[in-house]
């Protein structure tokens, strides 16, 4: 069967990527079933940090897909979809010691490489344009044009906005093989059998068992920690801050480091007035948190920030990303069937590129040629077992 032509599409999993195929699915007109495991934003896209950023990509096909990410939650908040959702600022990613700024520096130029505008701060204007942070900073490269969204808001913005009834409580147990050869005719769920003509599996780490990968997504946790309302101090942050530590942490992850427990340091003041601070980055699918790493975390945030010090913490709480074992996110049509598309493993990157993706997926499923050079996050460059058994 040659799926293509149809209307019909199971998208299998309600996280951000989920949704956001969903809602471009049911505006090109697709009769779109959004099954579930648990509930809208269950996993990773209700427990991010939220950062729609550039300025922590790695330079290549992340920091480009990321730019056009950002571009897009600009467009979608201009036309009213993510209205009052997306708060646009910069992103102030700040060094210490020699290597730090050494390592900054290198980043930013390939900030600037990719067209980003960036400010360069040092001495005594870096004292008045952050007056508050450790006078151990030494340099400041403000990166423009970025933004917060909060993921569980968006998901259930773009639910809405889509008319689809999320199936909850859901669980999707295997594809089903059409019999007649490179196409799959229905999934098998915890409910029974659900048919369509063309699937995707949009499923975080619960993706790649199901698409014949297993193996390729890694979780890794991160704990983070919201204060309560400061909203004078906020105002003295021009935006997010982000220790060059945190770079340095997800280059350490990429470059195969294996240390089960890895500290980055963003300090982000949200609409709210209150402070998110996060985060860690663990070998592990456990959601817990614990004493150890949220007092590391608030010890770094106290030192960057010293004001830190008189606000109560008033939630911390953990989320589990979907890695993968190469560093980028798997998003594609899978090899020998022509209706089954996978979008997975977005790491600490999907808030900001999930609405993308959800676009770029749906135009695949309308067999459209896409805007975006998909072809670095290919599915083939891993070798994939038989999807049925
Ligand atoms: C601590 C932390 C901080 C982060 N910070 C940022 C950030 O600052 N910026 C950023 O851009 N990104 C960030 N991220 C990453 C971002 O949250 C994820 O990349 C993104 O949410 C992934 O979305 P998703 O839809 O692919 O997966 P998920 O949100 O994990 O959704 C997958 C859904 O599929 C369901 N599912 C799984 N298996 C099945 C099955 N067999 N059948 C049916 N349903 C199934 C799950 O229940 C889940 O609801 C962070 C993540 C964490 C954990």
């Amino acid at each position: 069967m040659d799926g293509r032509g149809g209307k019909s599409v199971v998208v299998v999993g309600a996280g951000i990527v989920g949704a956001a195929t969903a809602y471009f699915l049911s505006r090109r007109g697709y009769k779109v079933r959004l099954i579930e495991a648990v509930a809208p934003a269950a996993a990773a896209s209700g427990s991010a940090d939220g950062a729609v950023s550039v300025a922590s990509k790695r330079p290549g096909p992340m920091m480009t897909t990321a730019l056009a990410g950002i571009a897009l939650y600009r467009q979608l908040e201009r036309e009213g979809l993510f209205s009052g959702l997306f708060k646009q600022r910069p992103t102030v990613m700040v060094a210490e010691d020699e290597s730090e700024v050494e390592s900054l520096v290198g980043h930013a130029d390939a900030l600037a490489g990719e067209g980003m505008s960036l400010r360069r701060i040092e001495g005594e204007a870096l004292r008045r344009y952050l007056p508050d942070v450790s006078p151990g900073v030494r340099l400041a490269i403000e990166v423009g044009n970025e933004g917060h969204a909060i993921g569980y808001e968006i998901v259930r913005r773009l639910i809405a906005a889509s008319g689809v009834a999320v199936e909850r409580d859901t669980r999707v147990l295997g594809l089903v093989d059409s019999g007649s050869g490179g196409s799959i005719a229905a999934v098998d769920t915890s409910r029974g059998r659900a048919e369509a003509e063309h699937f995707v599996i949009a499923a975080g780490g619960g993706s790649a068992d199901l698409i014949g990968l297993p193996g390729i997504v890694r979780p890794r946790k991160g704990q983070l920690v919201v204060t309560e309302r400061a909203p004078m101090l906020a105002t003295t942050l021009p935006g997010a801050l982000m220790s060059c530590r945190y770079l340095l942490s997800k280059d350490a992850i990429q470059g195969g480091g294996t240390a089960a427990r890895r500290f980055g340091l963003v300090v982000d003041p949200l609409r709210t007035g209150q402070f998110l601070i996060g985060g860690t980055r663990e070998e592990t699918a456990d959601t817990g948190n614990d004493l150890a790493a949220i007092r590391h975390l608030l010890a770094s945030a106290v030192r960057l920030l010293p004001p830190l010090e008189r606000l109560r913490v008033i939630r911390v709480f953990a989320g589990v990303r979907s890695a993968t074992i190469d560093g980028l996110p798997v998003i594609g049509r899978m090899a020998g069937y022509d209706n089954l598309v996978v979008a997975t493993g977005f790491e600490g990157d999907g808030i900001c590129l999930g609405p993308l993706v959800g676009q770029a997926v749906s135009r695949i499923v309308a067999g459209e040629p896409g805007e975006l050079d998909l072809r670095p996050f290919s599915p083939d460059r891993f070798a994939q077992r038989s999807l049925v058994a």
